[in-house]
């Protein structure tokens, strides 16, 4: 049995009410709550040893350095990267693919082409057209089926030995949909492009593996990991970082400086200007740790009693319907007839549970259904079948009001 009442105390705010009522957390995608571990791991380092990184001969900033590159190591087996210089700490995903699309501009002809798919988030989207429109490279979508799957036959045809860059989320956060990303990878490759993997979504559900995965980038946030906002993490093959120039100039991304010419450290400081969010990275490697114990063969395994549950149960309320029905992760977005997400998610506010309602930053999957949004219920670890018969409860009530 999944220990989830064991788990559920390691989360303080987990005890807390919302408008008289118990929280009911189903933000999960958003941003993941945080455990206690990793609370005291922030607390113990501005508390004991709060110093610069990398450049102190005093025994603080050694400790500092010391727990962020070892926090550095333990992202490396998490992700089964071959060295931990492949691991850049970001400030998050958004902040990663960027870092990604600025290198490539000196690198893309007009005329080469990327490829995205229909389900990514806004942030796997524009810094994407920004590259195309700066180097005239042209931008490809992989087109979605109702289910929420991808038209794997059309990106198979979308591949030619014009394709440079293939960019795909491992799991799509408006709808939870799990994508067949080893297939895109090889595919890609047959064709000599390089793939990003956009795994904001994928890291609280899975323990992805960079080689065997063969991917070329691979990117996450901490703050869906159980770790803090504000530090995330690009992971590149050794090859590809050193082919991409640096994001920022600036301290610590230096090997030498004089005014003739600078030369540029070895990674992953190439990529690591100024003072890094040093607190969050040591926290990150908190949260990877944290969730490591409990399993994450456990962890897919319980949210996905959860997400059967959910699904089921929401189900019987007349007039439900569910986007995103294919091969997916415990996300459910949702409608009731024609009410307004957004009115749905107030009154469930009201009674104690925390959705999302909208377009999730990704309008063109909104666009696709022709609908202004949706309500998403994503489950975490931590969440119970009790909470769900809330929610069900909650949404009764709520369409009871508006129907
Ligand atoms: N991609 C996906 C699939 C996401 O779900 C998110 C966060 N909602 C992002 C990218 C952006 O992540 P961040 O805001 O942490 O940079």
């Amino acid at each position: 049995m999944f220990p989830v009442e064991k788990i559920r105390a390691d989360f303080p705010i987990l005890q807390r009410t919302v408008n008289g009522k118990p929280l009911v957390y189903f933000d999960n995608a958003a941003t993941s709550q945080t455990p206690q571990v990793v609370i005291d791991t922030i607390v113990d380092y501005y508390q004991n040893y709060n110093a610069n990184i990398h450049r102190g001969v005093h025994t603080l900033s050694q400790e500092a350095t010391d727990k962020y590159e070892q926090a550095r190591i333990l992202l490396q087996q998490h992700f089964n990267a071959e060295h931990a210089y492949e691991m850049i700490f970001t400030s998050g995903t958004t902040h990663s693919i960027n870092m990604v699309a600025s290198g490539f501009g000196s690198l893309l002809n007009k005329g080469d082409e990327v490829i995205v798919s229909a389900l990514e988030h806004h942030s796997n989207i524009v810094p994407w057209q920004m590259l195309c429109e700066k180097t005239g490279a042209v931008l490809k979508v992989i087109p979605m089926n109702l289910d929420g799957s991808l038209q794997m036959d059309t990106y198979q045809n979308l591949l030619s030995e014009k394709t440079a860059l293939v960019f795909c989320n491992h799991i799509s956060n408006a709808l939870g949909t799990i994508n067949p990303i080893k297939e895109i990878i090889d595919k890609a490759h047959q064709v000599g492009a390089a793939v990003l993997i956009d795994g904001a979504q994928a890291c609280p559900h899975i323990k992805p593996d960079v080689q065997a995965l063969d991917v070329d980038f691979y990117v996450a946030s901490a703050h869906k990991i159980c770790g803090p906002t504000g530090v995330g993490l690009l992971y590149g093959k050794q090859e590809w970082l050193e082919k991409l120039p640096p994001y920022q100039g600036g301290g610590e991304m230096i090997e030498t400086v004089t005014f003739e010419k600078t030369t540029y450290a070895g990674l992953p400081h190439k990529f690591e200007a100024g003072t890094p969010n040093i607190c969050g990275g040591i926290a990150f490697g908190a949260a990877i740790a944290y969730m490591n114990n409990i399993g994450f063969d456990a962890i897919a395994k319980y949210e996905n009693e959860l997400l059967d549950y959910g699904t089921a149960k929401l189900l019987e309320i007349d007039g439900l319907q569910i986007y995103g029905t294919t091969n997916k992760t415990s996300v459910i977005s949702f409608n009731v007839d024609e009410v307004h997400p957004y009115d749905i998610g107030t009154i469930l506010d009201k009674l104690g549970v925390a959705v999302r309602t909208g377009h999730h930053c990704a309008q063109p999957i909104m666009d696709f259904y022709q609908i202004p949004g949706t309500i998403r219920a994503s489950f975490a670890f931590y969440n119970t079948k009790e909470e769900i018969d809330i929610l069900v409860a909650a949404v009764k009530r709520a369409v009871a009001m508006f129907v």
